[in-house]
């Protein structure tokens, strides 16, 4: 059993006073933790810990902010293979992509936002009337709540405290019920770092403590990752108190293979970035369209490559692909594909069963002739499920990547580079890469367009969407 399950309120780790929910080992179903939730009185103190002190923590020089967040980036990364083992344990990652990807990673984001701290943009002078002087000043939006999803947990916590502290932001980060181990862990990190009340934890559900905490009239913006129907639920909650809001909410992916590509380059593109964490990824190569001529060699190289996918136990030797996150999941999934083969014209050329056994494992999945109409084309599966669907001409691709309720992430395959520019232009999505998919650097921007949501993560995009505008004129002479 975990025992590091404490939450962080007003400076001290404390135990939750509500009702005590269970954390499982996806890979075998166990129960790893009883966690209890915060209650609406401890959701209050987290949040009044937060408004009390950002005054002070606002007035803290971009230096101070600085080199803290550089002390937690150190000690993320001296506690690196312990986090990646609970991340592994309570996700059903695999241990060895865990430690070497995603912890890496999210050091660097804790980095990358202690730098940029420090030249934090948009501040300005200039004289704009005789004998005026007017400044541009970035500040702080005030104490934020923050909600992150299970799929990546210690990396959405990284994502969103990254420009909270840096811009002097306080705050009550609420990780996923279904996955609070890295983030209860981290909030000893962040309880020995920070001052008191700069930044908060609290576990619990998300119609609970998370509406509890979104309700809050102390609450000035709400940052959640998450899926579109609890996006909603932030822009009522934002409605009612006049809240800012940043939602990076779902995806479906598109990957556009032109028959000059190399086939076997975006076949492996789509073997890795398809399936990586199983599949539950906003960004994930889900939804792939290939040019006629090459559309059933693609479909042969792929569905090769999708077999030697090695699933197995997080903590297994060579591991690749874990389990569902959980069985409510798992047969969400199973549904979708159900669905699809039920249509009589998508096939499953590989895969498309739960696995036998115990944990909540799902076979690596390629679902060939799906159609535009079909279900499994046009809503998040966030399984290891991936569509093909052909396509004829470059505005064929584009009209059927860019029919879709979402927007954040897309590719195209291509060795014509105007083509790559011409279509990259034309696509209604966040991020698009070219011959490659789901590479994030924290330089770059990551974030959505349409029902995907708005706001961005990392770069010093997301550091400007954590801070207010504000114009200060001085009359001289
Ligand atoms: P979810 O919306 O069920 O939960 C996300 C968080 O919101 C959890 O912490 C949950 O407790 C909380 N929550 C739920 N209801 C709430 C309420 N009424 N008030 C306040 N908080 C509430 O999503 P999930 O199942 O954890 O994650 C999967 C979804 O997240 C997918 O749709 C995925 O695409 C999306 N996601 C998006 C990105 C991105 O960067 N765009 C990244 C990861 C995941």
């Amino acid at each position: 059993m975990v025992r590091e399950t404490q939450m962080l309120i007003a400076g001290e780790l404390v135990a939750g006073e509500g009702e005590s929910l269970p954390v499982y080992d996806p890979s075998t179903g166990q129960v790893v933790a009883e966690i209890p939730e915060a209650t609406f009185e401890q959701v209050h103190q987290a949040v009044m810990a937060a408004r009390q002190a950002f005054p002070s923590w606002s007035e803290t020089t971009p230096r101070e902010r600085s080199y803290l967040l550089l002390e937690l980036a150190r000690r993320v990364e001296e506690e690196a293979e312990a986090f990646a083992r609970l991340e592994a344990l309570d996700v059903g990652k695999p241990f060895q992509a865990v430690l070497n990807d995603e912890i890496p990673a999210i050091v660097d984001t804790f980095r990358f936002f202690a730098g940029a701290a420090r030249v934090l943009p948009g501040s300005a002078a200039g004289e704009y009337l005789p004998g005026h002087t007017s400044l541009i000043r970035r500040d702080p939006v005030g104490v934020v709540a923050s909600i992150a999803p299970w799929n990546y947990p210690l990396m959405m916590a990284a994502w969103k405290l990254g420009p909270l502290l840096a811009a002097g932001n306080t705050g009550v980060l609420k990780p996923s019920e279904i996955t609070p181990l890295t983030t209860l862990k981290l909030a000893r990190l962040l309880a020995e770092i920070f001052p008191k009340g700069v930044v908060n934890v609290v576990h619990g559900r998300g119609l609970t403590v998370g509406q509890a905490l979104i309700d809050h009239p102390e609450v000035e913006m709400i940052s959640l990752t998450g899926s579109i129907s609890t996006g909603e639920k932030v822009l009522l909650a934002a409605a009612r108190g006049i809240k800012r809001t940043h939602l990076e909410l779902g995806g479906k992916a598109p990957v556009i293979v032109f028959a000059d590509a190399d086939l076997e380059a975006a076949a492996e593109a789509v073997r890795f970035f398809g399936y990586y964490n199983a599949g539950q990824d906003c960004t994930a190569a889900c939804r792939v369209y290939v040019e006629h001529p090459v559309y059933e060699r693609f479909l042969s190289l792929l569905s090769e490559k999708v077999q030697s996918i090695r699933v197995g136990a997080p903590f297994q030797e060579g591991v690749e692909m874990g389990p569902l996150v959980s069985q409510e999941h798992r047969e969400r999934v199973r549904g979708f594909v159900e669905r699809a083969l039920a249509t009589g014209h998508v096939e499953a050329v590989v895969g498309g069963r739960p696995m036998e056994g115990p944990g909540y494992f799902y076979e690596p999945t390629v679902l060939a002739h799906a159609r535009q109409e079909d279900e499994i084309v046009r809503k998040e599966v966030f399984g290891p499920v991936v569509s093909v669907t052909p396509f004829s001409g470059a505005e064929e691709a584009i009209a059927l990547a860019n029919d879709s309720d979402y927007g954040l992430a897309s590719s195209v395959f291509t060795r014509d580079v105007g083509r790559a520019m011409r279509v990259a232009a034309r696509l209604r999505y966040g991020t698009t890469w070219v011959n490659t998919h789901f590479m994030l650097v924290n330089e770059m921007p990551h974030g959505g367009l349409r029902r995907s949501g708005y706001g961005k993560d990392m770069s010093l995009y997301a550091l400007e969407d954590y801070t207010v505008v504000r114009h200060v004129m001085i009359k001289h002479g």
